[in-house]
């Protein structure tokens, strides 16, 4: 990662450019909430649909759900959440500062301590004196105590115990509440997935790095079935093509490694986890996106807490059993970060200083902006009706204002991949000139060819 990109530049440049806002700003701003602005609404539009399109529309074993946020009550006991969704939490008695006990560990120390009980965080946070309150340096800590992430809020107007209820902290048990129900209703053969994109919500104790950890953020998540001896394999198959999705949309490899969790710290629920780790700026390698072997657990608690039968029947061999799941889960803001942190450029090209974002077309907020070269006619006009004419196609934008080398700059800082310009010549040749951000190869066309040279290239 280039020194030159630090996290503070892409907080600094997402408001500048608007792309992200703190949320409530005009109040003071509510501390890790986050709004999305013109181009950054556009540009995790556009992750969301590659992901749904490379991972449902591209596949026949892939079908897609969109399941409710608050759930059954009963779905979080069968699932664990309500036992063990806990973070440590340590609370410093001198500025009454609550931390992640794991986190705050590893900060001063380096040691992972993930996983670990409360009594085993308590005990090195009392004995290792490098381990400090960030705020004010004191070492007067609380004993670490688990608490739970879940968001409760309550149904209806009443609030008692029986009307709790909870914001999802993940998409995937809306996925394994439908499994019976998709089953049933759709020509699905095992192996065969189910894909989902919504809100979850977690108390994280300390979110932060932008929008990296959030209390409100989006999952997609896919939970494919698979027949029980063949999960391994699914596993590596997913890792790979998790990974080649990332590469395939321009991330750079340097950037991107898979981290194998240790075996004593996975998950309740999974066999083996692999993460996606991306280098992120400032805050260096972190969990981009998890892949995982739930095993059998979610489905075969399901039917224990519910009664309903999950098993599935096998009309080739005549088989029962309860599938196997391989779960790739990803949040489309850790995503769009990551992307923004890979493209983000500063360079000098021609003896100037450029500030570009080198975002894959398929990623990219806008995807193509027309220029006149001139507010006079006929140029003005050809170049009004060309836009007119692709503009619903995808975000496009028009732009005769400024000279034109600012008229690139602004889109070279958008990560606009194409700008098309109408200029004089065009008025003679019925071409125009289209110019490509990162080489600045510029191509004339016949106006009547721009639809589909924009689409190949867009494709990429
Ligand atoms: P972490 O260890 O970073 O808290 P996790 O292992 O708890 O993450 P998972 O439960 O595996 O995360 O969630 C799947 C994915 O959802 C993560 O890889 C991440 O991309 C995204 N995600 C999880 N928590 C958050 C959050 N608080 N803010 C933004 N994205 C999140």
């Amino acid at each position: 990662m280039p020194e030159t990109v630090t996290m503070d530049k892409i907080v600094a440049f997402c408001k500048r450019r608007g792309f992200v806002y703190q949320s409530s700003e005009i109040y003071g701003g509510l501390r890790s909430s986050y709004d999305y602005g013109p181009l950054g609404v556009e540009m995790k539009r556009n992750i969301k649909e590659e992901w749904w399109r490379r991972m449902v529309h591209m596949r026949e074993d892939m079908v897609g759900l969109d399941s409710a946020i608050i759930m059954h009550p009963k779905v979080w006991e069968a699932s664990g959440h309500t036992s063990t969704f806990n973070d440590m939490l340590v609370e410093s008695r001198t500025s009454k500062r609550r931390y992640r006990a794991d986190h705050l560990i590893e900060d001063a120390t380096g040691i992972d301590a993930e996983g670990l009980s409360p009594e085993e965080l308590t005990k090195i946070i009392e004995e290792d004196e490098r381990i400090k309150d960030p705020v004010d340096g004191g070492r007067d800590f609380a004993p670490v105590r688990p608490f739970n992430l879940m968001f409760e809020t309550y149904m209806g107007p009443v609030k008692t115990p029986e009307n709790l209820a909870y914001l999802r902290p993940e998409t995937a048990q809306g996925i394994f509440v439908n499994f019976k129900n998709v089953l049933q209703t759709s020509r699905v053969k095992v192996p065969f997935g189910i894909a989902q994109q919504g809100k979850s919500f977690r108390n994280e104790i300390t979110p932060g790095n932008f929008i990296f950890r959030t209390r409100e953020f989006e999952q997609m998540e896919m939970e494919f079935f698979v027949e029980p001896g063949t999960d391994e394999t699914w596993h590596e198959y997913w890792i790979d093509e998790r990974f080649n999705w990332y590469t395939n949309l321009g991330l750079k490899e340097e950037n991107l490694r898979r981290y194998e969790h240790p075996k004593e710290k996975l998950s309740h629920y999974s066999k083996r986890t692999v993460d996606l780790e991306y280098n992120y700026a400032t805050v260096g390698w972190s969990e981009l996106e998890g892949i995982a072997n739930r095993t059998d657990f979610d489905l075969k608690q399901h039917a224990k807490y519910s009664g309903e039968n999950l098993e599935y029947f096998d009309q080739a061999t005549g088989e029962r059993y309860v599938p196997y799941v391989i779960e790739p889960a990803v949040g489309p803001d850790r995503i769009m970060l990551a992307f923004l942190v890979d493209a983000y450029t500063e360079e000098e090209v021609n003896g100037e200083e450029r500030t570009v974002l080198k975002l894959h077309p398929r990623i990219a907020p806008t995807k193509a902006a027309v220029f006149p070269l001139s507010k006079k006619e006929p140029v003005w006009t050809i170049a009004r009706e060309l836009y007119d004419d692709l503009k619903g196609d995808y975000r496009l934008f028009y732009d005769d204002s400024g000279s034109i080398g600012r008229r690139y700059r602004r889109q070279d800082e958008a990560g606009t991949p194409f700008c098309v310009t109408v200029d004089f010549d065009t008025i003679e040749d019925k071409k125009v000139t289209i110019r490509d951000r990162d080489t600045l190869e510029q191509e004339r066309v016949p106006i009547a060819a721009v639809r589909d040279r924009l689409k190949a290239l867009i494709s990429g």
